[in-house]
């Protein structure tokens, strides 16, 4: 697991802001993009760069317009972007070349409560975000096969988010973007049309609905009237010719809906692209709720298996994502994706020897082994 984020040696002469890091003329920015000349082996810091990234010690004298000596010298590469602030040693990676989940980080805010949020929202004014979206999106190679954008709540941004989606489409024109919203905003036709209108077929509206029945989801959402407003919003989506996925998150408190809510997925949404099941990421509120939420995936892999069944029996795409191939029944694994983020994905000691180790989702890194099915092992099979 790599971090995101590392503490180096900033150069007084290290301008704060986003910088690309340049490794070859490949990595160049468009115009106007600043970027750092990455200077491992030979190369000393000269020329008409912003600044310079060295992933070794650096003597003082050559280091003014340097970032040198990461505590980690993994966690940023040619190609990235990095975030520096002025006055701080701490460089955060925004874009990774290479990652298998590149995102938009939009917003702490959100309009809703989820009990298993892995990022907890925070009610704080961080419009700021938007401009360094902007420039970002410029900094990211522009043949990225797909860019998420998330918080918080993505909507909440208004016409902000629909200005963020065309400096994507603009910039990023070969990107497909994959957005996560409850969709309740989009209950207003306008910001579901202005949104749509940029959006065309380039974009997956990747919408968590976690009941067939609205006192269950409003109850998950800690959100009074989020059902009916999260259906709307799908709905006025879907009339805008929109891609849509449903987001299904297994735990205590929605798994007793789960066959009822693919039936109802079936009679109400049948035209959705696709369907994920997803296992708890143990962050957030999702740990703080644990006893509230956990339940061993073996003890709901029957009812997850006629869930999926169900959907795909009947043409519905659906996936299971973050669970382990161990713990499901054979007839669910062509559903399972490796679904977690490199940077946060592991494996536990049980897997050693696995012959399914490549093809397998693992852990969260933040998965302690309160967190570990009881049916975790090793498959050992000869082809
Ligand atoms: S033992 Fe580990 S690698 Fe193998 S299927 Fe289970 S979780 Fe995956």
């Amino acid at each position: 697991m790599t971090p995101l984020h590392t503490h180096a040696v900033v150069g007084s002469g290290v301008p704060a802001g986003l910088l690309k890091i340049v490794g070859t003329n490949r990595d160049l920015p468009s115009p106007g993009g600043r970027a750092a000349r990455w200077i491992d082996g030979d190369l000393a810091p000269e020329g008409d760069w912003d600044a310079f990234f060295c992933p070794h010690p650096l003597d003082a004298s050559r280091s003014h317009r340097t970032i040198h000596s990461p505590r980690r010298s993994d966690v940023v590469a040619p190609g990235d972007v990095i975030r520096v602030r002025a006055g701080s040693s701490l460089v955060s990676v925004l874009y990774r070349r290479g990652a298998n989940a590149n995102a938009l980080f939009v917003t702490e805010r959100c309009n809703s409560y989820c009990l298993m949020c892995s990022q907890p929202p925070r009610d704080e004014d961080d419009s700021w975000r938007l401009a360094e979206l902007l420039e970002l999106v410029d900094l990211i190679d522009p043949d990225l096969t797909q860019l998420g954008i998330t918080g918080g709540e993505p909507t909440l941004l208004g016409q902000g988010l629909v200005t963020l989606l065309a400096a994507c489409r603009s910039s990023l024109p070969r990107t497909r973007l994959h957005v996560l919203t409850n969709a309740r905003r989009f209950c207003e036709p306008g910001l579901a049309g202005a949104a749509a209108a940029i959006a065309e077929r380039a974009v997956t509206w990747a919408v968590p609905l976690y009941a067939d029945v609205a006192s269950r989801h409003d109850y998950i959402v800690q959100a009074h009237g989020a059902f009916a407003e999260t259906l709307h919003g799908i709905y006025n989506l879907a009339e805008r010719g929109q891609a849509i996925e449903i987001r299904f998150v297994l735990h205590k408190e929605s798994v007793p809906r789960l066959e009822p809510f693919a039936e109802f997925l079936w009679r109400n949404l049948p035209f959705v692209d696709h369907v994920a099941f997803m296992g708890l990421e143990p962050m957030g509120f999702a740990k703080l709720n644990r006893e509230r939420l956990w339940i061993d995936p073996v003890d709901y892999a029957l009812a997850l298996e006629r869930a999926v069944l169900h959907l795909s029996d009947r043409g519905m795409s659906a996936s299971l994502y973050n669970l382990p191939l161990c713990v499901l029944p054979r007839s669910l694994w062509p559903f399972a994706r490796k679904s977690i983020s490199d940077w946060k994905n592991t494996f536990v000691a049980a897997c050693e020897g696995c012959s399914e180790r490549d093809s397998c989702a693992g852990f969260f890194s933040s998965a302690g082994v309160e967190w570990v099915s009881r049916g975790v092992r090793a498959i050992r099979e000869t082809s």
